[in-house]
């Protein structure tokens, strides 16, 4: 992707902050940090049972490397947001090692995952000083769970949500991504399981990230309806907030709020202020992004700060207005949503 530069301070050690514009006047504060490439996890939508060619470890960023990025974007072009996910990012080895690192920044840091090792991570993730989490959770009936992730583990997910409100993350949000037939008939349950455990739900519209391109549009339950299905049984307000990505409704009886991202079907690309960095070091300004560029190789060259600012504000720069999903010439990215990070 070719990098458009801005001038800049002369000085490293100004204090300005170059803020991430893009030529819409989006300003980007949120940063996305893949881990890992890999999972422990086969959900059917996002990676095939054989797995996929797997990142060598040689190409993986460091933690140090990891750090210096983030550090940059955070002290200098006013990143506020970042959440660790993958890929599963608790089978990185030492993921509490790079949270305690990450920690440090003033920035406000959480994390993705399938929850299956919350249950033996999630205190010395606290205690490195992670403070959020999301959980990804598709089913809540056992069999139809091993199925969607080729795992038998509801138990242990459903143990690591338990452990991660036990340490203390403030919120704890459970991630569920509905599928036509295959699982949009646990939506009421969902929300229910929420109430009652009080996390948080989000429910996200299926994307076109999947490994196998089996996504279509019938495939997706659009907000519309999971708002009408949940509304239904336990009746909600109007829009109580919409901050990108989620739009968020409250329980008119007070039993907590629940939250939908509608990608597909609402895009909030308007409202985007997301930059990612994947497992192998490439920086990406969408989610959806065709083109990517290669830090990993700027990082492993010698390349100082003033180059590595110069890449992320051109990147920024070049970011488009928005996704095309729905229209005749949307084209998906090269990789999957493991693969870029979700
Ligand atoms: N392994 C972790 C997990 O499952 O939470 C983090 C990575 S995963 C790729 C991040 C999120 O992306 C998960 O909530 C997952 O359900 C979601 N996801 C993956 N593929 C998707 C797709 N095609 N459409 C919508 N969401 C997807
Ligand atoms: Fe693994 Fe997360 Fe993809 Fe499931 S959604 S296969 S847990 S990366």
């Amino acid at each position: 992707m070719p990098v458009a530069l801005r001038p800049r301070c002369a000085s490293t050690l100004c204090s300005v902050k170059h803020s991430l514009v893009d030529g819409f006047g989006r300003v980007h504060r949120d940063l996305r940090i893949s881990v890992t490439d890999r999972c422990n996890f086969r959900c059917s939508y996002c990676m095939p049972a054989e797995g996929l060619e797997w990142v060598s470890r040689d190409d993986l960023l460091t933690f140090e490397e990891i750090e210096r990025v983030a550090r940059l974007l955070v002290e200098r072009h006013g990143v506020e947001s970042i959440r660790l996910t993958g890929g599963e990012p608790t089978v990185r080895a030492n993921l509490p090692e790079l949270v305690g690192m990450l920690s440090a920044l003033p920035v406000d840091l959480a994390l993705t995952t399938n929850g299956s090792t919350l249950r033996l991570l999630a205190e010395r993730l606290a205690d490195a000083g992670l403070r959020r989490v999301n959980v990804s959770l598709d089913s809540l009936r056992p069999g139809r769970f091993a199925e969607l992730t080729l795992r038998d583990e509801l138990p242990k997910v459903l143990g690591g949500i338990d452990a991660a409100i036990e340490v203390g993350f403030d919120p704890v949000k459970v991630n569920v991504v509905v599928m036509r037939g295959v699982n949009d008939d646990e939506i009421v349950d969902f929300a229910r399981f929420g109430r009652e455990r009080g996390v948080v739900v989000r429910f996200i519209e299926f994307m076109p990230l999947d490994a196998d391109g089996a996504w279509s549009a019938g495939a997706v339950v659009s907000q519309e309806e999971i708002v009408a299905t949940i509304g239904a049984v336990f009746p909600l307000g109007a829009v109580e907030r919409t901050s990108a990505p989620a739009t968020r409704f409250r329980y008119t009886d007070g039993g907590g709020e629940v939250g939908v991202v509608a990608s597909v079907t609402r895009k909030f690309c308007d409202s985007c202020d997301r930059i990612r960095l994947t497992a192998d070091g490439q920086f990406r300004n969408c989610l959806f992004a065709v083109e990517e560029v290669d830090l990993k190789a700027l990082l492993r060259s010698g390349a100082d700060d003033d180059d590595l600012s110069a890449v992320f504000e051109g990147t920024v720069v070049a970011k488009w207005a928005g996704h095309g999903i729905g229209h005749v010439d949307f084209i998906r990215p090269d990789r999957s949503m493991s693969q870029i990070g979700g």
